[in-house]
Order: structure tokens, then C-alpha cells, then sequence
């Protein structure tokens, strides 16, 4: 993805208010992110782990979401596959976050959760350039871009759960 600016992150958002999408923790190395390896841009508050946030290009324009991070089950030691990039990982390594749905929707309460990679680093587990251990990804004869393809339409799909009335 183009890299992008913090500006153009904060104005992404769609399930928050622009008060929270202003005072949101924007990663503060947004120049260092390996923009050229990343399907979309995820990042966690470092001061509060349990806020997420990911901003995809959905097509059209970036759209940023919010989401929350359910309490870690600590007996939950079975793997885990993220319905992002299908990596598979031990322990909290996949989390359930969860979307409040933008506008009318979210207002009353209703939200989209998914499993996904705690850190949000899918690309970087496709591309091999994060190691989630040994077992963590299938074998598939599927390429890179291929691979990213399917992380792409996931990371849509996912969006557009939260953003359609
Ligand atoms: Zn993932």
C-alpha cells in the first residue's frame, strides 16, 4: 500500500467519533512502517493494548476502523488461525477484536468481531517477514501476490461488515 500520513489515518475512520479518531494513538513511526510489504496498515495503542486499529484501502478510498480486543482467555493455549491471513498462532497471538458498525448501527449497540493476529502484522506473516513459529502457516500453492490478494479481500469483507446499513 502507499504509504500514508497521519492525517490522512486520522481521517479514515468510520465507526468512532472525529474526537476519538483526533485523540487515537497513531503509530509515531509511520515513516519506518514497511509500507511496500503491508496489504493494509494495523497497529495496536501501545498504552492500551486492548485498542486496535486497521485502515485498508477499500477500493475507493482508505477506511480506518477501531476495534476492541476481548480479554485474553488465559486457559485458551490451542492455536488459533486469524480469519485475516490464516496464520496460526499459540497462546493470545490471535485475539477476537471487535468493530463497533459505523453510523446509525453502532449507535444502538451493534458491532462485528473477527479472530485476527493480535499485532495486526498479516502481511508481514505472508511474506515471511514476521515469524509466527514453526506449523504457523499451511503449505499452499498459492504466490505471494495471490496470497496478498486473499488478505486484501478478507480485510474488505471484514469492512464492509462494519460500514453497510
Ligand atoms: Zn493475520
Amino acid at each position: 500500500m502507499r504509504p500514508l500520513t497521519e492525517r490522512e489515518i486520522r481521517a479514515s475512520f468510520v465507526n468512532c467519533t472525529k474526537g476519538e479518531a483526533k485523540r487515537l494513538a497513531v503509530p509515531r513511526d509511520l515513516a519506518e512502517r514497511p509500507w511496500d510489504d503491508l496489504d493494509f496498515l494495523g497497529w495496536q495503542d501501545p498504552a492500551a493494548p486492548e485498542r486496535a486499529y486497521l485502515v485498508a484501502d477499500d477500493g475507493v478510498a482508505f477506511v480506518g476502523v477501531a476495534l476492541r480486543r476481548a480479554a485474553p482467555n488465559a486457559r485458551h493455549v490451542r492455536r488459533s488461525m486469524c480469519s485475516i491471513c490464516l496464520t496460526s498462532h499459540t497462546g493470545d497471538g490471535v485475539s477476537l477484536l471487535t468493530a463497533r458498525r459505523a453510523g446509525k448501527d453502532g449507535q444502538q449497540g451493534n458491532s462485528v468481531g473477527a479472530y485476527m493476529c493480535t499485532d495486526l502484522a498479516c502481511s508481514l506473516y505472508l511474506r515471511g517477514k514476521k515469524d509466527a513459529g514453526p506449523g504457523a502457516r499451511l503449505h499452499e500453492s498459492l504466490t505471494l501476490d495471490q496470497l496478498a490478494e486473499r488478505t486484501v479481500a478478507n480485510v474488505s469483507a471484514f469492512l464492509e461488515k462494519v460500514t453497510l446499513s
